[in-house]
């Protein structure tokens, strides 16, 4: 295979998992594994011993499935060791399944129970084991060999554990061309820092970045300014722009597995229970549901935890969105409590008299997705985190743009300070309602209003869309989301207030949020992710072809939508009414009623089958027809309104 002298991989080489992503000129992107799909590789590496001595590493889901079976050959949080003198690591050995020893010099060795004794192996090693899966990974997708790889670390991790995760490298047979910040990577993941016309010369930014994984928090400050204003040896230079780490905090036992804890205490609470009469097997699969309770509750607002016991049992109950928050609130608040400690180091390393403002929020780790966490960290840091890359990913994304940016390749990213294409969402029949039209200049905002158009619906879907054209089908989907939860209402009535803003750094927030119930949610895209410069002018010039004829079918689609309506409400009308409605106009009315029926019958059918202006006539005749039922239903409701006193 042929090794490009320019192909730089972005490395995460995590605590629990493990990814490898590329840049190109559509953006970042994170490889999958061929054969399940998944572009997480747990960090787990089960060492076989051999009859005649040595090993075969089994690495990823196949080491993690089997650990149970071989907790002592198994090895999994080895990150935690890398670089470690045994005295360091003593905090965490207690939490690791596996032996521990003493290696030269007082380094950290595994040990590995082999036929003919126990032998010591290095954290390094174990790491080049996860590292060379990786490698091959990205060598499968891209089908060239992969030499060079920008790697992660944490902001603290000191000399001794970079350059050990350096030599992890060279075992595996990578060049580590660079070792990068994970909070740096996150937030180049967003593009910050990386060169564009409108951040230019608006002086340094504070960037925080939150990671809440499943066993540690860490929050980050860094800022973020011009290479030349920057101190030599203390951050990243990403091209332009250079991080500089002001502070780090956190905890290397705080994450999603205390949540998961407090689930399986409140299930046993709610059966009357107690752990100690739990079987481990028992346990286990209590804490799975658990967790799968805890990842549905972030969309949803009550989930079930069920699990049969060993005895036979069955162990169930529900809990709401609202249980769940109470149950959690003081363990997001401990992640707050290092927030706080983190902006008052910063404040220290800046000489500020009072604390800086953060201009960016960055959102890091699984546990990020709970909205807890979200309105939590947003309410702290005064500004919307972003959450519009997948926080398992979005270190590895980085580290991938930093690794793009080191190679000399065309980043292609679409860094503009004009929004290429249109953004808009879905309307009834399909049509698409533009919010913000193309070359717009960032940042910038658009409000609409929207209701519905089925009587009694209790959410509302919000399709995301970019393109020139006027369908959906010929636009680029760029995510869906619900606002759940409002009270039924007759078609019309619910009034949803949709917001498009977009960012300096091109990050797109759409929040919704229906007035009368005041029911929201909200999601961010990146619009421009997976585009090309010429998918943009492809776009450009078929908007342009087929102009007229978009134009025609987006009118059909509104008349059909419109003519439905008139129909519904005109017949419900002369249903109610009928007794009171002159035979000879009753009739006229359904003789237009069902000549408008039945054209709009045959626009849905094929809109190009009717002709739009005809339509339009045949609705406003039936319109002007209809003010006599209008005045009715007008006079029957003030009759049988109750009267005043
Ligand atoms: P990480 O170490 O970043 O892979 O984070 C894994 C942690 O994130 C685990 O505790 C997961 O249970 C948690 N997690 C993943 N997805 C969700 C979700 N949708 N809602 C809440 N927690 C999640």
């Amino acid at each position: 295979m042929p090794a490009p002298d320019n192909l730089i991989v972005g490395i995460d080489l995590g605590t629990t998992n493990s990814l490898v992503a590329v840049c190109d000129e559509r953006g970042p992107r994170a490889l999958p594994d061929p054969a399940n799909g998944s572009v997480l590789l747990p960090s787990v590496v089960r060492l076989e011993p051999l009859a005649g001595g040595g090993f075969r590493p089994v690495v990823g889901e196949d080491a993690k499935r089997l650990a149970p079976d071989y907790p002592a050959s198994t090895f999994s949080s080895v990150k935690r060791l890398m670089g470690r003198s045994i005295d360091d690591a003593a905090g965490d050995i207690p939490y690791l399944p596996y032996r521990i020893a003493r290696g030269d010099q007082d380094t950290v060795r595994v040990v590995v129970e082999t036929p003919t004794g126990p032998r010591l192996v290095s954290p390094q090693e174990i790491s080049a084991h996860v590292l060379r899966a990786l490698k091959e990974r990205a060598e499968t997708a891209l089908g060239v060999e992969v030499r060079r790889a920008v790697v992660t670390v944490p902001a603290y991790f000191d000399d001794a554990q970079r350059q050990a995760t350096r030599d992890a490298g060279r075992l595996a047979g990578l060049e580590v061309v660079r070792i990068i910040n994970e909070p740096t990577a996150a937030a180049l993941a967003y593009g910050l820092g990386l060169e564009r016309e409108s951040v230019r010369n608006t002086g340094p930014q504070l960037v925080a970045v939150y990671d809440l994984g499943g066993g540690t928090f860490d929050i980050s400050i860094l800022k973020l300014s011009d290479s030349a204003a920057a101190p030599a040896g203390t951050g990243d230079s990403a091209g332009t722009r250079f991080f500089q780490v002001l502070s780090t905090a956190g905890d290397t036992h705080l994450g999603g597995d205390d949540v998961d804890r407090v689930l399986v205490d409140f299930a046993l609470g709610r059966a009357d229970r107690t752990r100690d009469r739990l079987s481990p097997g028992d346990l286990g699969r209590l804490t799975a549901a658990a967790e799968s309770a805890k990842r549905l509750l972030s969309d949803a607002d009550a989930a079930d935890i069920s699990t049969a016991l060993d005895d036979g049992s069955e162990l169930a109950c529900s809990i709401s969105r609202a249980e769940f928050e109470q149950l959690i609130a003081a363990w997001v608040e401990r992640t707050i409590a290092c927030c706080r400690r983190a902006i008052t180091d910063a404040t220290r390393r800046l000489n500020a008299a009072q604390a800086p403002a953060v201009d960016s929020v960055v959102m890091v780790g699984g546990s990020s997705r709970i909205p807890l966490v979200r309105r939590r960290v947003a309410e702290f840091f005064g500004v919307e985190p972003y959450t519009a890359i997948d926080p398992d990913q979005v270190v590895a994304l980085g580290a991938s743009v930093q690794a793009s940016i080191l190679s000399g390749a065309t980043r292609g990213q679409l860094l503009l300070d004009v929004i290429p294409l249109s953004l808009g969402v879905e309307t009834v029949g399909g049509a698409v309602a533009k919010l913000i039209m193309r070359n717009s200049t960032v940042p910038t905002r658009a409000t609409e209003m929207f209701s519905t158009s089925v009587d009694g619906q209790t959410s509302i879907k919000i399709h995301i869309l970019q393109g020139e054209r006027e369908m959906v089908d010929d636009c680029r989907s760029l995510g869906v989301f619900h606002v759940r939860g409002i009270p039924p209402m007759p078609a019309g009535i619910p009034q949803l207030q949709v917001e498009f803003l977009v960012d300096s750094n091109g990050v797109l927030s759409v929040s919704a949020v229906e007035k009368r119930s005041g029911r929201r949610a909200a999601v961010q895209v990146i619009p421009n992710h997976g585009l090309t410069r010429d998918e943009v002018e492809r776009i450009e010039r078929e908007s342009v072809v087929h102009a007229r004829e978009d134009m025609q079918r987006h009118r059909v689609v509104d008349l059909i939508v419109n003519c439905k309506l008139d129909l519904k409400w005109i017949g419900e009308r002369l249903e109610r009414l009928k007794d009171q409605v002159e035979p000879a106009y009753g009739q006229r009315l359904r003789g237009g009623m069902a000549a408008l029926s039945a054209m709009v019958q045959a626009a849905e059918a094929d809109w190009r089958a009717v002709d739009a202006n005809l339509m339009h006539e045949l609705k406003e005749q039936l319109d002007r027809e209809s003010i006599r039922l209008q005045e009715l239903s007008i006079a029957e409701s003030l009759r049988s309104e109750p009267p005043r006193r």
